[in-house]
């Protein structure tokens, strides 16, 4: 008999009973099930029932952390908040300087005021301390003089479970680091809201060397006293070639492999190996800065150091990777990765578990990130009844790029303004922060606007005064926020978020096409469904709750096969009717 710790909700004990079978069978784990489902507790107490000794549970928010943490309270699990050195470095966060650095940077800090007993934070800690909050963790420590980190770090080979953030597993760098932590062969890994994994593996291995950025390097040489990168060339001459190279870029266009790389050589007059050693010769004038700076307690960057260890990542040969010229005021080259199956290979070795909220179609999810055909897949449905949400859609209406202008606009402002009349608490949500403030200009309506402030000062205000909130989809309004029962009962989608079909995208369609055959499907058409289907899930997060999604975009008949209650509407006032009708027919 499985150990559960509450009273099972619809469908939990089915999903735990599923997951210790593939755990068991050593099967990857892809599943879907809706928010409020608790998931959390399900993955925990499977993983506790068939024993396993070391857990990676990879979240991306600090909330989500939180649950994690609470659960394992509850189950009797020994778990480890896992944070990086700006959140557990008690240094870097009482600067308001170092806060800016990044993980590279940081560690650079820690090694050099280790190396040099310069580091006040260096009592030893011998205990244990888990199933902690980041906070009373950090304070707890931080008040017997321990650094946090350090103590998080000698913990984690007697954890149960690390509960870190997605970075720790797909920066190949600090994941190193924290298997050695670890010291387990195979933990299983847990993906928690899985559904933004793909993208941010992605942007994990995306390279840029913008024009701004070159011109700090160059000032930067000039301030060290511009040395020599070879014979022939001092850093800011280089440096000026790159920068006027990146200027000539105008439209957005796909470079070939070595098209940046034989432009510099022929400016510069030096072969390949030769245009390769003066960056490795700035890299090493960088990190010779980044030093002294370190040992003075400052942040460790150097332009120079960042812009030669970019050229030099891009200027090797990288797999199933696209360079993509783009212009404007800060003209840039971007590399983009192509597959993001190198950075899942540990992954692949041991059992896997990914869970969203909105993760259809699962065999996208599973394709994207390589997991075996063997994988367990499955969606659980709702336990709440499926009859309190009510979804219409617009047929007169898009936000299709083509059909971007005022008429659209006015048209959208209409229905907005129709829905807002009602008087019930609403959230609307559009594809982009310019398409917004467009359509926005024609609502009279007083609307909280995400980024017009701090989101919790905005969503406090929202929560006591209730009224109309507004933001973008896939932003924070429409993914992190929890408005139960009369709190939140409209959601409006105005515009269905199609991703822009920029060069990247398209290289990435036909990738796609190449290998699986679904190339439109997978990068623009899931990414525009699971946003909406975020976004509508802020309705109904508990069996009392009930309320009615309006899409304002005739495309939305593609998500028919989704929701039960899906109705199709003609104009403002049978949106109106119908809105109306679902309530009074709950009260
Ligand atoms: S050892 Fe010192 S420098 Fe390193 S993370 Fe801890 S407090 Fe910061």
């Amino acid at each position: 008999m499985t150990e559960f710790p509450y009273k099972p909700r619809k469908n939990q004990l089915r999903m735990l009973e599923d997951l210790k079978k593939s755990i068991v069978e050593r099967r990857h784990f892809v599943a879907e099930a809706p928010t409020g489902f608790g998931k959390t507790v399900v993955v925990l107490s499977a993983l506790k029932s068939v024993g396993a000794e070391k857990i990676i549970y990879l979240t991306r928010t600090l909330s989500q952390q939180r649950t994690v943490i609470k659960e394992s309270r509850v189950l009797g699990l020994k778990a480890i908040a896992v944070q990086g050195r700006v959140h557990y470095c008690p240094i870097a966060r009482k600067s308001e300087e170092l806060r800016k650095g990044d993980s590279e940077e940081l560690s650079k800090l820690c090694t050099t005021l280790k190396k040099n007993n310069d580091c006040e934070y260096s009592t030893e800690f011998r205990g244990e301390i888990f199933n902690a909050y980041p906070e009373e963790f950090y304070d707890e420590l931080t008040s017997e003089g321990v650094c946090p980190y350090m103590a998080m770090k000698s913990m984690l080979s007697s954890a149960n479970i690390a509960v870190a953030p997605y970075t720790f597993y797909l920066n190949p760098f600090i994941r190193r680091k924290f298997m050695e932590w670890l010291s387990h062969p195979k933990p299983i890994i847990v993906v928690d809201e899985a559904h933004n994994f793909p993208e941010v593996a992605r942007d994990s291995l995306t390279v840029e060397i913008s024009h701004r950025s070159v011109l700090s390097a160059e000032k930067e040489a000039v301030e060290l006293g511009d040395p020599m990168l070879c014979e022939e060339y001092h850093a800011s001459d280089f440096l000026e070639i790159i920068a006027e190279m990146l200027d000539e870029f105008s439209e957005e266009r796909a470079l070939q492999p070595y098209e940046f790389e034989s432009m510099a050589t022929q400016r510069l007059k030096v072969s390949l190996e030769k245009y390769r050693d003066m960056l490795r010769r700035g890299i090493e004038i960088g990190e010779e800065l980044r030093s002294e700076k370190a040992r003075k307690r400052k942040l460790p960057r150097s332009f120079l150091y960042r812009v030669s260890v970019n050229l030099l990542y891009m200027s090797e040969e990288r797999e199933n990777t696209i360079k993509i010229a783009s212009g404007g005021r800060n003209p840039k080259i971007t590399m983009y990765p192509l597959d993001i199956s190198p950075l899942t290979v540990d992954l692949r070795a041991t059992v896997s578990i990914h869970i969203s909220g909105t993760l259809y179609p699962l065999d996208y999810y599973r394709d994207v990130i390589s997991l075996p055909e063997s994988t367990f897949m499955k969606i659980y449905p709702s336990p709440f009844p499926r009859e309190n949400l009510l979804v219409l859609y617009a047929e007169d209406v898009t936000s299709k790029y083509e059909f971007r202008n005022e008429e659209t606009y006015r048209r959208m402002a209409e229905y907005i303004e129709k829905i807002i009349s009602l008087g019930k608490n609403v959230a609307i949500f559009f594809p982009s922060y310019k398409f917004m403030g467009e359509v926005l200009k024609y609502v009279d309506d007083e609307i909280i606007v995400e980024g017009s402030e701090d989101s919790n000062i905005l969503l406090s205000r929202f929560i006591r005064y209730g009224g109309v909130i507004a933001g973008v989809l896939g932003g924070r309004f429409s993914e992190g926020i929890d408005l139960p029962g009369k709190l939140l009962e409209i959601v409006i989608i105005a515009g269905l978020p199609y991703p822009q079909p920029t060069v990247y995208r398209k290289a990435l369609m036909n990738y796609f096409d190449n290998i699986l055959g679904k190339g439109w499907e997978y990068v623009f058409e899931v990414p525009a469904i699971r946003k909406t289907v975020q976004a509508i899930g802020r309705l109904i997060r508990s069996e009392k709750d009930k309320g009615v999604a309006v899409i304002l975009d005739k495309r939305a008949f593609r998500l028919g096969n989704y929701y039960k209650n899906f109705k199709r509407c003609s104009n403002p006032q049978k949106i109106i009717e119908e809105v109306r009708r679902f309530f009074n027919d709950f009260s």
